[in-house]
């Protein structure tokens, strides 16, 4: 099992974080989550380019270019032998000597990637999903892909405890975003979806299941949505690398719709499997 570590590929066990690394400590650091079908990247372009972008907001010019972090990652999934997963990676500002304000601009950053088996999850995309109503206590950087997770934590952690996949977050009556995903509604045969600003990340899957609705013909409101929207909505569903579209059939104790997936989250779903098939086709 190998590990990309600071532009290497070594063997995990190889692989020694410091315990002074900014990421290990403050959390000063952005990632990325690819998914990975018959051994070919999805949508990596689009993940490699936020990555770069998420840095950039931190004050973070990252030295490896696309392609370069491209031709790395192929590797790694040649070198682990992967078929069906993920690559997890993360850049953190480096390791320097514990103290807040940013160390020097010649401190490395620490680069960390790995692989991960993971089939796509084809219960869940079937029968959907329960999720849960919680206020959202982030941070206004929602749109920055960082290493500070503790909110999101939480917020899964309090939709697990109550046996749910997803904690469907909103400021006030807005929503906004899942834990570690996006939340669109279908109403009256239009899909609206929180629009791309501070206030959620711009997920891929979310700017994928755009592009493919527009081209099919749905309809596609990018705009903010209210709780009482939520609850009257036909269907809800979730978007995210590793669930991809996957339906919500049940929010707090009130059944979405007929409580099952809807009609038009399955035809997404079939759209969203068709652009896979067509980038990652074996
Ligand atoms: N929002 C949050 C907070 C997330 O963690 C994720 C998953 N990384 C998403 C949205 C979905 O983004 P993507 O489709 O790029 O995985």
């Amino acid at each position: 099992n190998y590990v990309i570590f600071n532009g290497n590929i070594i063997e995990r066990s190889e692989a020694n974080v410091d315990i002074e690394d900014r990421g290990y400590q403050f959390g000063d650091g952005v990632y990325e989550v690819i998914r990975v079908y018959n051994s070919k990247m999805f949508t990596a372009t689009e993940h490699l380019e936020r990555i770069i972008l998420s840095a950039k907001k931190i004050g973070m010019e990252l030295t490896y270019t696309v392609n370069e972090m491209k031709e790395l990652l192929t590797q790694l999934i040649t070198k682990n032998s992967l078929e069906h997963g993920t690559i997890y990676m993360q850049f953190s500002r480096g390791v320097a000597p514990r103290n807040h304000p940013y160390p020097p601009s010649d401190v490395a950053h620490s680069f960390v990637a790995y692989t991960k088996e993971v089939a796509r999850p084809l219960a869940n995309l079937e029968n959907g999903v329960k999720a849960i109503l919680k206020e959202d206590i982030r941070w206004l950087l929602c749109d920055i892909k960082s290493l500070n997770l503790l909110g999101n934590v939480m917020a899964k952690q309090e939709a697990v405890s109550q046996g749910c996949y997803e904690a469907i977050q909103h400021r006030g009556e807005v929503v906004t975003e899942g834990s570690s995903s996006n939340i669109s509604i279908i109403k009256d045969g239009t899909l609206y979806t929180h629009p791309a600003s501070n206030l959620i990340l711009n997920g891929i899957t979310r700017r994928k299941m755009i592009e493919v609705c527009e081209k099919d013909g749905i309809p596609v409101v990018e705009e903010p949505f209210s709780l009482n929207d939520l609850n009257t909505a036909d269907e809800v569903f979730l978007s995210s690398t590793t669930s991809e579209i996957t339906p919500i059939v049940q929010i707090n104790e009130k059944q979405v719709g007929e409580g099952v997936p809807g009609v038009l989250t399955k035809r997404i779903q079939g759209l969203f499997d068709a652009a896979i098939e067509s980038e990652c086709g074996s």
